[in-house]
């Protein structure tokens, strides 16, 4: 069985607040939420980081983020605005090895991030 925490989500082995599924991701509700709304999309497919994202990725990734939107329209953020971010190794704190996208609302956010 993979190590990988999202694979395991993916695949049921583990339990998750889940938001969404389709053929292509899943969202699920972050454990350790940083704002109101706190969601991660993740892929099927186990990339492990932006840097592994190629041309053959182009409409999955455009995919995950049309699925934020769709998200953040549900829960009434498209008007108040929320953030979309991939963290990409150490420098920006990645500690799940299996890209995710998240999804940040529900209160007003600093620029630029910390
Ligand atoms: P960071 O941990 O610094 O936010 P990432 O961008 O890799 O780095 O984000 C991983 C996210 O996954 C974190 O927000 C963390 O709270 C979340 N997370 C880890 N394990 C789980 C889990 N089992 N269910 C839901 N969210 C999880």
């Amino acid at each position: 069985m993979s190590d990988c925490i999202f694979c395991k989500i993916r695949d049921g082995h583990i339990p998750a607040r889940l938001v969404h599924r389709d053929d292509h991701c899943l969202a699920i509700e972050d454990i350790n939420p940083q704002a109101p709304t706190h969601l991660l999309i993740i892929p099927l497919e186990h990339i492990p980081t932006m840097n592994d994202v190629t041309v053959e990725h182009r409409e999955l990734v455009g995919h995950l983020h049309l699925t934020a939107a769709k998200l953040a329209r549900q829960r009434g953020l498209a008007d108040s605005g929320y953030r979309l971010v991939f963290n990409t190794r150490r420098d920006a704190g990645q500690t799940v090895f299996h890209i995710h996208l998240h999804l940040l609302g529900g209160r007003p956010m600093e620029w630029p991030p910390g």
